[in-house]
């Protein structure tokens, strides 16, 4: 049994679902496109599952964010992509893929060729097996990466109402999952080894205020510590959790937001991979010129760094999605990807954005006691890194820009006083 698509797309996340509406901007014709999803559903905004989509009133539920609401763009429901000609094979998993006869072969049985391959299959939580925990499969552990995993977590959500969960995890899951349970009436610890929450982007300072915000919500923070084991009762639930410092804590709900890793295998030794993703070059074509990689599992250039990342966020999703597309159907008239890294989170009544790279020295501006307040991040006499909490639009295109341009600051104290100023000014 088989099929074959001028374009496949592996993966029905944020990148498959730009990389559609992009194809149809570019012209393509009924039955050239084919997307193959483990998901049961057509893609959709993945952020709306930490936000949301957890709410305790009028939560988000799909049709309302399939791709690309997010951008503020089309909204593509499975009739939208039957209007295009567009085959969704959906809740089939592509279990094997042979890059040299450009075939797939799925968890259906059936082989599918294509013309061009784009590898859009994201990342997966890291288990806490991986970890040295046992517990993933017990009844009242979540994990936050799908539609299957959010809805599982409502569920536990709503039968846990005033009782207590145990984030493990400070990073964006952690940070996020943990606001939506003080939404939802339930007492929550965070436990994590570092010295405080999103350390790989945040300064001491930055972190200083998100941690309090959230103990004025009812949030512990246990912090340089981790979770050695669970506690597990007869019937297998957790009720609790162990920490390498002897303390025991209560639990009726985990949730784990310890990491991701990207969804490679099926192209181990097929492609060449680099800092841990399919090495692609600056029209996202990987190492087989008929091979195209985005999202999460894609190793890009990125100039402004200077070298090559993966960047595990929506925005790249989208921006590399819609670049391999343009880059397939119109080569001649698209130039290379030029990246400008950006990060943001929502939780509680916050909201900041981050653009370049955090580098170099820092220094922030604001009052942390208000709510507008930043960084700014100064390498090699330029400004390379600007975090800004509770910005407008206006803000965020000032700043986008110069940090773009790179702005020369020829002075760290001058910057500090003009803080904001300084990017709306240059
Ligand atoms: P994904 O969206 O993960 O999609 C990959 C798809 O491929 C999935 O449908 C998966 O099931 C499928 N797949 C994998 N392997 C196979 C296979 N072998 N066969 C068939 N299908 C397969 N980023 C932000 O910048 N801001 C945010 O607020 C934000 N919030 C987030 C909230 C949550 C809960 C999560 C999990 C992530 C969030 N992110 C956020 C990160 C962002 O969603 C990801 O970077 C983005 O989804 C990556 O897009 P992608 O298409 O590469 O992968
Ligand atoms: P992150 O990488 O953001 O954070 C992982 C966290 O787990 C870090 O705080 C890390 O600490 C901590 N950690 C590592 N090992 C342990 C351990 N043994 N015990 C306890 N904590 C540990 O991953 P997440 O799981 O939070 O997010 C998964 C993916 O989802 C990422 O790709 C992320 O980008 C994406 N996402 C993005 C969002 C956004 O952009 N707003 C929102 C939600 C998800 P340390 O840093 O000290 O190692």
């Amino acid at each position: 049994m088989g099929r074959a698509f001028r374009y496949v797309i592996i993966g029905g996340g944020v990148a498959a679902g730009y990389a559609a509406l992009e194809f149809t901007k570019k012209g393509l014709s009924h039955g050239e496109l084919c997307i193959i999803s483990d998901e049961p559903v057509a893609p959709y905004e993945r952020p709306a599952l930490s936000k949301g989509f957890l709410l305790p009133e009028a939560p988000a539920r799909l049709p309302g964010f399939h791709t690309c609401v997010g951008a503020n763009e089309e909204r593509l429901t499975p009739n939208w992509y039957k209007k295009h000609g567009i085959e969704l094979i959906l809740g089939t998993r592509v279990e094997s893929a042979n890059v040299r006869r450009k075939t797939l072969l799925t968890t259906m049985g059936e082989t599918i060729t294509y013309e061009f391959l784009i590898i859009a299959t994201g990342s997966r939580a890291v288990k806490l097996e991986e970890i040295g925990i046992n517990g993933s499969e017990a009844e009242n552990v979540c994990y936050l990466r799908d539609l299957a995993d959010a809805t599982k977590l409502v569920n536990v959500m709503q039968k846990c109402r005033n009782g207590n969960a145990i984030v493990i995890g400070g990073g964006y899951i952690g940070m996020e999952c943990a606001a939506s349970l003080v939404i939802n009436k339930i007492n929550v610890s965070m436990v994590f080894p570092g010295p405080y929450c999103m350390s790989r982007l945040f300064t001491p300072k930055i972190a200083s205020y998100y941690e309090d915000f959230y103990k004025s919500k009812g949030v512990n923070f246990i912090k340089g510590t981790s979770v050695s084991s669970l506690v597990f009762n007869s019937e297998g639930k957790i009720t609790g959790a162990n920490l390498k410092d002897g303390r025991q804590l209560p639990a009726d709900l985990i949730i784990v937001g310890i990491g991701a890793r990207p969804n490679t295998n099926l192209f181990t030794g097929q492609l060449t991979f680099e800092k841990g993703g399919i090495k692609v070059n600056s029209q996202l074509q990987s190492s087989n010129p008929s091979v195209y990689a985005v999202g999460d599992v894609a190793s890009f250039p990125v100039k402004f760094y200077g070298d090559s990342r993966r960047v595990e966020h929506v925005d790249a999703a989208r921006r590399t999605a819609r670049h391999a597309v343009s880059a397939i159907m119109d080569p001649k008239n698209t130039p290379g990807f030029d990246y400008l890294p950006f990060f943001y989170s929502r939780v509680f009544s916050l909201s900041w954005r981050f653009y370049g790279d955090n580098v170099g020295e820092v220094v922030h501006f604001g009052d942390f006691n208000e709510t507008k307040f930043g960084a700014l991040w100064r390498s090699n006499g330029c400004l390379v890194g600007c975090f800004l909490e509770g910005g407008g639009d206006d803000d965020y295109v000032a700043i986008a820009k110069a940090v773009r341009d790179k702005a020369a600051v020829a002075d760290l104290g001058e910057l500090e006083t003009a803080g904001l100023g300084f990017a709306v000014e240059v």
